[in-house]
């Protein structure tokens, strides 16, 4: 039985949770038993046997409780379920916890994020830690739903790699047998691969980076999700990420209330802004922004842009070239068809138009100082009917750092891997 299950006209029950706080009184004493659906009052009476156990139990024990359930009396702001309370006969502890080395009650001290991470699988038996991961499971679940009724095929592309993604020095090497690997940075040549072949794929997948920044919106492995989608433009499938980043928050909307209301957190669902990388430079300009075309978009710069479109999603498209990877289709000489999607104060997802001419992508990889041999088993992919393409990959704990207002990305990653840390 549940918590959450639990009605007065409930009778004798038997329940297993968490102890999730404590009251010693002299002659009557409270123990809030917590599982997964709530937290429900539970007193032992002098007359109960349990009544001398009591002194035995510590928080976040894990005990099992018989006893009848009656109308409660006094009711603790902490419980969920309001209306009644169990009169306990029997209390077992079978398994004793020992002092915590962090609090799990919000209640208590607020403990360094440091410190938090090193205890994670306490931390994340707090409320509002769980209520992150909560949004984060109806976030991804609405975007996967949202493809799946599209009938996009979702792919699992490799985590180990033999060639970079986009060349250069962001990679983890791993040993493999007589072979160097790497671990990949991203899925994006293989969706390619799948989507020039059946069109619609979508892919949800961690990805490695051996970036050494430490910032507040990095991690060095982080889960992306993408599709690919055959014969159609940068446009069309921008459309396709407003459209699920709408129905993923919808979908937040109606069913996180409850976590919503514990974070505070004032959810809207987005409009949407489009804008080419020109007129965002010169509209930034005109702001006073020190910016010059050919520049990236520096996190402050992207914070002012969704500052002047509060509540919107910011299309960003038609980058240079020269900004963009060389997978990315060149619509002239200068300008790409690669797109950034930016909400909250943060880059969301990146995408675009892909190079599906073999002549092209062999030009583009040299111009960008990587060696097309290395890429020929991509390259040949793409020499016997490739369709035109296009896609977007989203950054989970990015979506779920902003939609929960997070400070810190760390927050939206349950065991967060970053420069310094590797455990737990
Ligand atoms: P940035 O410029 O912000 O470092 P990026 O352009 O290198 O990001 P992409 O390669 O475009 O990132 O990856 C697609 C999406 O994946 C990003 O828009 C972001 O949401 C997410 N992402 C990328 N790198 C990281 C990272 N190191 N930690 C967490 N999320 C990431
Ligand atoms: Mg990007």
């Amino acid at each position: 039985m549940y918590v959450n299950e639990i009605k007065e006209s409930s009778d004798k029950i038997k329940i297993q949770g968490w102890v999730h706080d404590l009251r010693d009184l002299a002659n009557i004493k409270f123990i809030l038993l917590r599982d997964s659906t709530g937290v429900i009052q539970c007193a032992i009476k002098e007359d109960s046997k349990a009544f001398h156990n009591f002194g035995q139990v510590s928080f976040e024990s894990v005990i099992e409780i018989e006893g009848e359930v009656t109308e409660a009396k006094v009711k603790s702001p902490e419980v969920s379920v309001k209306s009644c309370e169990i009169q306990v006969s029997n209390l077992r502890i079978l398994n004793k916890a020992e002092p915590l080395p962090i609090p799990v009650l919000d209640k208590r001290i607020n403990t360094g994020l440091s410190k938090r991470l090193d205890n994670r699988s306490l931390d994340i038996r707090k409320e509002k830690v769980k209520a992150i991961f909560q949004i984060q499971n109806v976030l991804m679940h609405a975007f996967r739903e949202y493809f799946y009724k599209k009938e996009f095929i979702e792919i699992q592309p490799p985590g180990i790699i033999g060639t970079s993604t986009e060349g250069g020095t962001e990679l983890f090497e791993a040993k493999y047998f007589e072979k160097n690997a790497y671990l990949a940075q991203s899925p994006q040549l293989y969706k390619q691969l799948c989507a020039i072949s059946w069109e619609r794929v979508v892919s949800t997948s961690p990805v490695w980076r051996a970036e050494k920044h430490n910032t507040t919106r990095h991690l060095n492995e982080a889960r992306q999700m993408d599709i690919e989608v055959a014969f159609v433009d940068q446009f069309k499938v921008m459309k396709y990420l407003e459209d699920v980043m709408k129905y993923m928050i919808k979908q937040v909307m109606k069913d996180c209330k409850k976590q919503i209301d514990l974070l505070n957190l004032k959810l809207k669902i987005p409009k949407a802004k489009y804008l080419s990388y020109k007129e965002t430079v010169q509209l930034l300009k005109s702001k006073g922004v020190p910016i010059e075309y050919g520049d990236d978009l520096e996190p402050e710069v992207e914070k002012k842009l969704c500052e002047l479109y509060k509540d919107s999603l910011v299309f960003v498209h038609s980058w240079p070239n020269s900004l963009k990877p060389f997978y990315i289709w060149p619509l002239d000489k200068d300008t790409s068809a690669g797109f950034d999607m930016l909400y909250g104060g943060l880059e969301l997802s990146s995408g675009g138009q892909r190079v599906h001419v073999p002549t092209v992508l062999i030009e583009n990889l040299r111009s960008k100082g990587l060696d097309p041999e290395n890429f020929s088993w991509y390259i040949d992919g793409f020499r016997y009917g490739a369709p035109v393409h296009a896609g977007w990959s989203i950054g989970l704990e990015r979506l779920t750092m902003v939609v929960c207002e997070l400070e810190n990305i760390r927050e939206a990653c349950i065991f967060p891997r970053d420069r310094d840390r590797l455990t737990p």
